[in-house]
């Protein structure tokens, strides 16, 4: 992704990208939801959707359905939309809340397009027309990461980025400024630059090992600190969105792709063994596993700083927080978008670093918030970790968000950062923190107009929605695995 951003949005004149790679070492191989984000970040190269769809086996993703999480039998989904119509403006969960505070019941779901189309597995793509309801969401993908990742590999060699192959080595830095000088191979060659991005995953090679950024460490918050991954066989009901299920110890992820299904379990060492998580992974697949479980390692957190010195980390070398809400990938891009700008002339640029640093804060900070509050509103106390969860403590920052929903459904709207409040309010709602009051501004509206509203709202959704066609068949249509490559 970094190669691929930087030679297509950089001149060629001033910047020749160079990438270092190891096949032995492989890549972390996991990683398989996206956010809407990244349709941006693909437009901004130009990447033909078509063809990464086909290469990378993907199909479309609307939200994220979180099961068992606010107690047990409890479902609800995380919509990538608004709820209401197109016009409805962000407080319109305020006129919900009105009339279900006065007796009448409407399922906050049923006024949401995204949720209303993932729960009867169809997919179109939004309305162009911003007054229509079908307007209202937009969408990712579900991919195989590596397949994805070998596609921007040939798009950015396409045009022009050198690759090697080789295993690093050493790390030189200039004996003066610290900064880093150049990078050693096993093959013996030196490869020197005037800037390093370090997308070395877990290892953090540059900026941890060698310039010794430290790590701040978030896992009493977010306890869990491994996984198991499996595929399995693809599911009949290509389900437009990713399924998180709790399980004893942590949560089960579900990936339903072209011609398979990405299964993992992410849970804490805590509170359960490799041995008997493996097993309730394996005893709760939907469809027959096509491997052995893989055991990744991560502690949630990230590095105190992302820029240092001459070395910007991406991915996995600057932080890592567990994949609840599909944001690893989101991290990666955002952080290739806030660093284009800022982009360096030379080797160093103090006031550039202090920047990027910034807003990578604040990216971290708000996806940190936001991951703990599933945890936090949760009812369960049937094992350990959910106790835990339940009763910890919260960062402060969190605390006041929930205090203000909790009074009256205020929801924070700020301009950096994930999440928008449709987002907060699913889970809000989602797992049961209901606010005591509505917001008087609109307490003025008769009841029975704001019922009447609601009421054609939800049947207007359901309508277009039984317009739409099967998610299956529309992938197979627009973007089929299989399909010959277009020329
Ligand atoms: C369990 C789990 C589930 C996840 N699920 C999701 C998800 O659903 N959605 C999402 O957005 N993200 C997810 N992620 C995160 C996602 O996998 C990563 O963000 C993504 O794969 C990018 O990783 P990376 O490129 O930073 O690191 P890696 O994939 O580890 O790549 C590191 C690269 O550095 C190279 N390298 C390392 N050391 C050397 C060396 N010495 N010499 C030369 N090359 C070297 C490797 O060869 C490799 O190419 C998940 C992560 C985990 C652990």
């Amino acid at each position: 992704m970094a190669a691929a951003g930087f030679v297509t949005q950089l001149p060629p004149s001033r910047y020749r990208i160079r990438l270092v790679e190891s096949e032995e070492i492989g890549t972390v191989g996991v990683g398989e939801a996206t956010l809407p984000h990244i349709k941006e970040f693909n437009d901004s190269i130009g990447l033909d959707e078509v063809e990464m769809m086909r290469r990378s086996k993907a199909s479309f993703k609307l939200g994220i359905e979180f099961v068992g999480w606010g107690f047990e039998g409890s479902r609800y989904i995380h919509p990538f939309g608004t709820h209401g119509r197109a016009d409805s403006g962000p407080a319109f969960h305020q006129l919900w809340l009105r009339a279900l505070q006065n007796g009448h019941k409407f399922d906050l779901e049923d006024l949401s397009f995204a949720i209303t189309a993932s729960r009867a597995n169809r997919f179109d793509f939004p309305s162009k027309n911003p007054h229509a309801v079908n307007s209202t969401y937009a969408y990712a993908y579900h991919f195989d990461s590596s397949l994805y990742a070998g596609h921007l590999r040939e798009f950015a060699e396409a045009r022009g980025v050198l690759r090697t192959e080789g295993k690093i080595t050493d790390v030189a830095l200039d004996p003066e400024s610290g900064a880093v000088q150049s990078l050693t191979l096993n093959s013996g060659e030196v490869v020197g630059g005037d800037f390093f991005i370090d997308c070395s995953g877990f290892r953090s090679l540059i900026l941890g090992n060698r310039l010794g950024v430290e790590w701040e460490d978030w896992s009493k918050w977010l306890p869990c600190d491994r996984a198991f991954a499996v595929p399995s066989e693809r599911s009949g009901d290509l389900t437009p969105y990713t399924r998180s299920t709790v399980r004893t110890a942590g949560w089960q992820w579900r990936i339903p792709l072209q011609h398979r299904t990405g299964n993992g379990y992410v849970f804490s060492s805590q509170f359960t063994s490799d041995d008997e998580a493996a097993a309730e992974l394996l005893a709760n697949l939907d469809t027959p596993a096509l491997d052995e479980p893989r055991l990744l390692r991560f502690q949630a957190g990230r590095r105190t700083r992302s820029w240092e010195r001459n070395c910007v980390a991406l991915g996995l070398a600057s932080g890592f927080l567990e994949p609840l809400e599909s944001t690893s990938i989101y991290l990666i891009q955002i952080a290739i978008m806030h660093l284009l700008p800022l982009f360096p002339d030379g080797r160093s640029d103090p006031k550039a670093a202090a920047e990027f640093n910034r807003k990578m804060d604040v990216e971290y900070d708000r996806i940190r918030d936001f991951l703990i509050l599933h945890y936090k509103l949760t009812k369960r106390e049937e094992t350990e970790i959910w106790k835990y969860c339940r009763h910890m403590d919260v960062p402060d920052s969190l605390r006041e968000k929930m205090a203000l929903f909790g009074h009256r459904g205020h929801i924070e709207q700020y301009r950096d950062g994930l999440f928008t409040p449709p987002s907060w309010l699913s889970v809000y709602v989602g797992q049961g923190l209901q606010p005591k009051h509505y917001h008087p501004r609109v307490a003025a509206m008769p009841v029975e107009r704001v019922v009447e509203e609601l009421a054609t709202l939800e049947a207007d959704i359901r309508d277009r929605v039984d317009e739409m066609p099967s998610h299956a068949a529309f992938v197979a249509r627009y973007c089929p695995a299989d399909a010959p490559a277009v020329p």
